[in-house]
Order: C-alpha cells, then structure tokens, then sequence
C-alpha cells in the first residue's frame, strides 16, 4: 500500500527552508457566498454606509468609453462626476494584520464601475478605479448613493456577498524570492515531490493582506505614485463566483497600500 504524506503547511516549508520564514504573512481568505450582508459585519456589496452629512464620494476622471460617445469635431465637454459603489465593507476583527490606522475599524473599499486608463501613472492599467476609506464603524450610518452612471453593463457591480474569513499564512510567488533562496525551494519542493506555485505558498481567492499572484505578467513592482515607496498588497478582486464580477480578462484586481501612508491612492494590478 502506498502512502502519501500530506503537503507541508505554508508554516511547515517556511520553518524546512532557512530565510524563507521572513516571507510569511498573514492573510485573511474572505470565502464569499450569495447573502445579504449583516448590517455591521464585513461583506461584498450590499447595503451602503457612509458619515452622515458627508457628500458621498464620486469619480471625476474621464472613462475611455465616454470618449466614443463624442463625435470627433466637437468640442470634449465637461465630465460628468460618477457616485462610486460600494464594494466592500471589511472590519477590523475578520483582518487585524491590515495597517490600520489609530482608532479605526472598519474599512469599506469603494470602485468606479467604469474603466480607467490614465490612473497608474506609466504603467498600464484598464480597470475600475479603487478608493480606500478607513473609518470608525460607529460614525457610520446607512446611506442611499446616487445610482452609479457605468458603461461596462454589470461587470464591476458585485452581487451582495457575506464573507466566511479564515486567517492563514502566506508565501509568496517565486518571483518575489532570492535567486538563492528561490533555488533553495525549488530543491527541497523537489526532494518532497511537490510543486511550490501550485501546492504552496500564495493562496488563491478573494484575500486581505498576504501575497498577490504574478501568474500572467511576472512580478511588477508596484511603487506608490505619491512617495514611491514598494507598495503591499491589501486585497485581492476574484472574478465569478457568487459576487459575480468580471475583472480583467476574467481574472483577478490586486489593490495595493503605501507602507509610508495608507491614504496615498492605492496601486492597481490586474492579472
Ligand atoms: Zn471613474
Ligand atoms: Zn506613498
């Protein structure tokens, strides 16, 4: 009879291979399913939450699509700002590796449900654009945002979503390690007969904090377009699945947060 031991835990490899330890990082696996979210629990869509009196937040850019819209002799007109939508609310307790900021708890993260092309600086991007607001729970009372103006049909808008969050560890792409130590992992993964991408490491899914995958571009550095400081990952967007949103050629939107200061505009990356 033969026996297959069981793969190593991310922990288990980062303690089998010296310095890969240093790359562990807690991560919250989110685990979405089609509910209405409980007024005050984390969440994806549902009902929105804002400080009360205060304008709710719109987009000003220009969407790529609205420029098909104007016949090419006349002059552009004014754009017309757009309320943003809720994508997620995300408390404190289900994610306490995030950075948050003194006295906050809860974190919603808003989108534009139109595309974007001119908002990561050099590099490309065409996506939603994303804002990070980090609040005190109890300043929040519900709130009815104008109806978003988005030309991409349903593809940003997320079907509401409650969250089962699960705390690991994560390991990141062997893009992210030392050539030494990526070659390190890559004999001791082969002496166990496992494959460290596919069996290890990152995990996949709608995730808080951890890694992102490089698994169609290869790493890129995503440096903050304020301070220029190595941004981290904040939140991983998956396509499909209960919230049912189409994101890049239906894969996945990582959001990152500047380590200097969590209100400088978030990176974005799509794989
Ligand atoms: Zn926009
Ligand atoms: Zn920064």
């Amino acid at each position: 009879m033969t026996h297959t031991a069981p793969a190593p835990s991310p922990a288990e490899l980062a303690a089998a291979v010296p310095g890969l330890a240093e790359y562990l990082r807690p991560a919250t696996l989110l685990n979405p399913y089609a509910a209405q979210p409980v007024p005050g629990a984390s969440g994806i869509g549902g009902p929105a939450l804002w400080a009360v009196g205060a304008p709710w937040p719109h987009c000003t850019a220009r969407h790529p699509e609205d420029e098909y819209l104007i016949p090419r002799s006349a002059p552009v007109p004014p754009t017309v700002p757009t309320a943003l939508i809720t994508l997620a609310h995300l408390r404190a307790e289900d994610a306490p590796h995030l950075p948050w900021p003194e006295g906050t708890d809860l974190l919603q993260v808003l989108w534009c449900p139109n595309d974007h092309d001119d908002i990561q600086g050099e590099r490309f991007y065409y996506g939603p654009a994303v804002e990070l607001h980090w609040h005190r729970a109890a300043d929040l009372a519900p709130a009815t945002p104008p109806p978003p103006r988005c030309s991409q049909e349903d593809y940003y808008l997320p079907q509401p979503c409650a969250l089962r969050p699960e705390q690991v560890l994560d390991l990141p792409d062997r893009d992210e390690l030392q050539e030494e130590l990526a070659y390190a992992v890559r004999e001791f993964t082969a002496r166990q007969g496992i494959e460290y991408q596919r069996d290890h490491g990152r995990a996949d899914g709608w995730k808080l904090g951890g890694w992102p995958s490089w698994h169609s571009t290869d790493l890129v550095p995503i440096d903050c377009g304020r301070c220029g400081e190595r941004m981290n990952h904040l939140l991983t967007v998956e396509s499909g699945g209960d919230p049912g949103l189409c994101v890049g050629r239906h894969g996945e939107l990582h959001v990152f947060v500047c380590p200097v200061d969590v209100t400088h505009p978030v990176g974005l990356d799509l794989q």
